[in-house]
């Protein structure tokens, strides 16, 4: 009788963006932290990219960012994305394994990671939700695996 295989290959980066889809949300620098706050509202998620109109990256932005403005002054809703933002973006390769994903969130603080490809094109971005995801998936096809081999003998 065969043992089930609990662990494959490492998971790679690829696979949450092929099951979560490649859309990235973005915002311009020059747009107002109230059409920032409306976005991320109208589209569900924690952090836009920002990108100039030719599409480059000038920055990531998320609620954090809003929540530590608003502590410092209270007028920020007319000011520019540009004043808030990141501008140092952390990015992790499509080819990288999840858990080296996992750690890079932990380390760097960060729920929101643009991911690029061999050619540093931009091709998703993953959130720590999408992590979790991923992950409960997993056990459960692991415990799904197990309960069978114990049920059934493989
Ligand atoms: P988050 O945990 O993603 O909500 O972001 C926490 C802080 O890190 C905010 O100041 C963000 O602008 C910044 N941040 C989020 N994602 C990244 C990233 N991939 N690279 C650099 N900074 C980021």
């Amino acid at each position: 009788m065969d043992v089930p295989t609990l662990k494959g290959a490492a998971m790679r980066v690829l696979q949450i963006l092929t099951n979560k889809g490649s859309e990235i949300f973005a915002i311009t620098p020059e747009a107002s932290v109230a059409e920032l706050v409306r976005t991320l509202a109208d589209r569900k998620v924690g952090a836009l990219l920002v990108r100039t109109p030719k599409g480059q990256i000038a920055g990531i932005v998320s609620e954090r960012d809003i929540v530590r403005a608003l502590g410092s002054r209270e007028t920020i809703l007319h000011d520019p994305v540009s004043s808030i933002m990141t501008t140092d973006v952390v990015t992790v390769s499509h080819d990288a394994d999840v858990s080296d994903l996992m750690r890079l969130m932990t380390d760097q603080r960060v729920r929101h990671v643009p991911v690029v490809d061999e050619g540093n094109e931009l091709v998703g971005v993953v959130s720590i939700g999408d992590v979790v995801k991923n992950r409960m998936d997993e056990l459960e096809a692991e415990r799904s695996a197990l309960m069978d081999y114990i049920t059934q003998g493989g």
